[in-house]
């Protein structure tokens, strides 16, 4: 099938025009045998890049661009399908924007186009060449160095939870996972996660109940975690528990359980922060929407976890506002080359600092990943790459730490 990639990137400093001339007169060669049809612009520090041709053609030599290292911060923004090429006669041309004045290099760009239709009726491709040439996007252009720039290194001991708190662990257990402000070199909030007996996962242990049993199982194993905290002292932290939003709805005085654990084990309500998942709330939405504020009045935090990962987390912001949100790993993951998960990530980071929602950003696992979200503002995180889970306490945090080492 016809597919259609634009990507844009940075020219490594060090290559030359002269060079890039050489490279584009090279790729015409190759992409004619991939049957690889395109346009390049390149605007003194920026390539913005747009392929055309079969999926497999297409695919394979955006592979090599990728891995080619004469540029950097490669960042796909579209790949589509369409009925016939635009740029069909063209091989692969290059414009340098320093040479032109705008209107002349879209005009260029449009008397080059070979499908008539898509390049009249609002394309979105042509809309892209637009943005690129108008400099209208650049404050979204996100130049992050290379990932081996930082060394993570984890330079404290663990905290051991006492074998006495381990002992009575017959029904569960719970892993611990720092969610950390890099920077600040701060944990700001430990997240219980729920493990088997034996570690295995929440899904694990959910599925050893049936039914309405799962919600006062939920519920009754905070009890686990609120004492197994209570012997980790966490000062001025904050300790996240998770809870299916229908545990509040279906468990008799299930507010009341709650803070009566906390305060048993000589944790505050406001020390507390409940995670919800997104898209198991709507489904009752009214009656979970009266429990969070019975757990508002007493002082709790609440967060939506999983953000953007459902259909409607846009709209749940409007009908109750939690404290925070954390955006979950399927946006997270690679979101340094990818203009779409960029895009929705800037929109959720937008909304909540129009009202004032903290932003978490969970499944980190790269520092390009860290560094990217860093420049667009987000500074609490939770993933592989600062602290696995762990279930014997407070793992150690690899904090970043920059390389001294590197050629300038
Ligand atoms: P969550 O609250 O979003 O927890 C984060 C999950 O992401 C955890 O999975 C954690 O192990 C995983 N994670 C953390 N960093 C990374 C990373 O860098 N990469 C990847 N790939 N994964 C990472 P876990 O422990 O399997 O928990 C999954 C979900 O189960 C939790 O998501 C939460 O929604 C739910 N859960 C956990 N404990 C409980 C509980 O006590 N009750 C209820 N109802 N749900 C729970």
């Amino acid at each position: 099938m016809l597919t259609t990639i634009i990507y844009r990137s940075h020219l490594h400093e060090h290559v030359s025009y002269e060079v890039l001339k050489e490279m584009v007169v090279a790729a015409n060669i190759k992409n004619g045998q991939a049957g690889v049809t395109g346009i390049l612009l390149f605007n003194g520090t920026h390539f913005f890049q747009l392929l055309e041709g079969p999926e497999e053609g297409v695919a394979a030599i955006y592979q090599d661009i990728c891995a080619d290292n004469r540029h950097y911060n490669l960042v796909e923004l579209l790949r589509d399908y369409a009925p016939s090429r635009r740029f069909g006669k063209t091989g692969m041309e290059l414009f340098d924007l320093r040479d032109h004045r705008r209107e002349e290099v879209l005009q260029a760009v449009f008397d080059r186009g070979t499908s008539r239709y898509q390049l009249i009726y609002g394309d979105r491709a042509l809309q892209f060449f637009q943005t690129f040439v108008e400099d209208s996007e650049k404050e979204n252009y996100f130049e992050i160095p290379p990932g081996d720039t930082w060394e993570f290194i984890a330079d404290e001991q663990p905290v051991s939870l006492p074998a006495k708190a381990l002992d009575s662990l017959a029904e569960c257990r719970f892993a611990f996972q720092p969610i950390v402000d890099p920077f600040a070199r701060q944990i700001v909030s430990l997240e219980a996660l729920l493990r088997t007996p034996e570690g295995g996962s929440p899904q694990a242990w959910f599925a050893g109940l049936s039914g309405e049993d799962i919600y006062a199982a939920d519920l009754h194993s905070k009890k686990v975690a609120f004492a197994l905290a209570a012997t980790l002292r966490l000062g001025a932290q904050t300790l996240s528990v998770n809870l299916l939003p229908m545990t509040l709805v279906k468990v008799p005085n299930a507010v009341e359980f709650f803070l009566q654990e906390i305060r048993a084990n000589g944790l505050v309500p406001e020390q507390i922060v409940v995670e919800f998942t997104e898209s198991e709330i709507l489904s009752h939405l009214d009656e979970f929407t009266q429990a969070v504020k019975l757990l508002k009045g007493a002082g709790i935090r609440v967060a939506i976890e999983h953000f953007g990962a459902g259909f409607a987390g846009l709209l749940l912001l409007a009908q109750f506002q939690p404290d925070r949100i954390k955006i979950n790993r399927a946006l997270i993951q690679d979101v340094h080359k990818s203009g779409s998960r960029q895009a929705i990530v800037q929109a959720i980071i937008r909304c909540c600092t129009s009202l004032e929602i903290a932003v978490t950003a969970v499944g980190i696992e790269t520092a390009e990943e860290w560094m990217w979200l860093e420049s667009a503002g987000i500074t609490h995180f939770q993933g592989y790459l600062f602290a696995p889970p762990s279930l014997s306490g407070i793992p150690a945090v690899a904090w970043p730490e920059k390389r001294e080492d590197l050629p300038s």
